[in-house]
């Protein structure tokens, strides 16, 4: 799945490494389609949201760090206004379906509609066409990343297959994808939703992950949700592995937009 030529520049100069923010902005809409809307425990969590994706910008700013925001378009026409905070302050924004529908149990042609309408609404919003998609839950099939393709974006995140960008082409003639891996281990619903870890324990797994990454030259793709990571208690996590990603001084921590860009430019 993976595969490096030795004689290209893995990232850019002073770089050994890199990091990658996402935050994915599901609203309620991704509690109520995994776990079902009457699930009020649970979809109420997500009530969040806001409140979480504030307290995250502001963590963004205080570290000077640019992330990748991947947001159900529907949570973005409801609050617009965040989505204009995330790009004024250089954030990317991504798509992350429309209203969290796993597209592996939608048609090929509701995938269409629904990744063309979460599109149009984000460049709407965002003042500039998303380069990026990300499934919900990671629920994708052969078809998602052709019309990803077909779309003209540029990367993906769907699929762990390595810790190195990579290339995909579904359609054979048409233009490459890059695939950025995400990994269960990589997302905060792991360690404070499936579990329920402290801070300190989920960031010092994320350190060991980046300091292997790290001693290896590769790559880590965090996804990280609002309602999750923007709490209080588990923003620090956040915090501490900027602050060690930082502090090692060779990590390029890079939008995905960015990371495409430079993985399709080296190819
Ligand atoms: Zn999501």
């Amino acid at each position: 799945m993976e595969t490096t030529d030795n004689s290209r520049p893995l990232w850019p100069a002073g770089h050994r490494a890199a990091l990658c923010l996402t935050f994915d902005v599901d609203g309620l809409y991704g509690e109520a389609n995994s776990r079902g809307q009457d699930e009020t425990y649970w979809v109420s969590q997500t009530a969040y949201d806001a409140t979480g994706t504030e307290r995250l910008l502001d963590l963004l700013a205080d570290t000077g760090v640019q992330a990748t925001f991947c947001w159900v378009g529907r949570v973005a026409e409801e609050r617009p206004d965040l989505v204009g905070r995330a790009v004024a302050k250089g954030h990317e924004i991504a798509l992350h379906t429309w209203d969290h529908r796993p597209y592996n149990r939608l048609p090929d042609d509701e995938q269409r509609v629904d990744m063309r309408r979460t599109f149009d609404t984000l460049s709407a919003i965002a003042g500039t066409p998303p380069v990026g998609h990300k499934t919900a839950g990671w629920r994708y099939n052969a078809a998602t990343h052709e019309i990803a393709q077909e779309m003209g974006l540029s990367w993906v995140m769907d699929e762990p297959g390595g810790d190195l960008p990579y290339m995909i082409r579904p359609e054979t003639t048409g233009p490459p994808l890059v695939q950025l891996p995400p990994s269960r281990f990589f997302d905060d619903y792991t360690y404070f939703m499936d579990q329920m870890l402290t801070p300190q324990q989920t960031f010092e797994c994320w350190r060991e992950d980046l300091d292997v990454l790290r001693a290896e030259g590769k790559l880590m793709c965090l996804t990280l949700h609002p309602f999750v990571s923007g709490r209080p208690g588990p923003s620090r996590a956040v915090a501490h592995l900027i602050d060690h990603a930082i502090d090692a001084g060779d990590i390029w921590i890079a939008r995905a937009d960015h990371l495409a860009r430079w993985w399709l430019e080296q190819k």
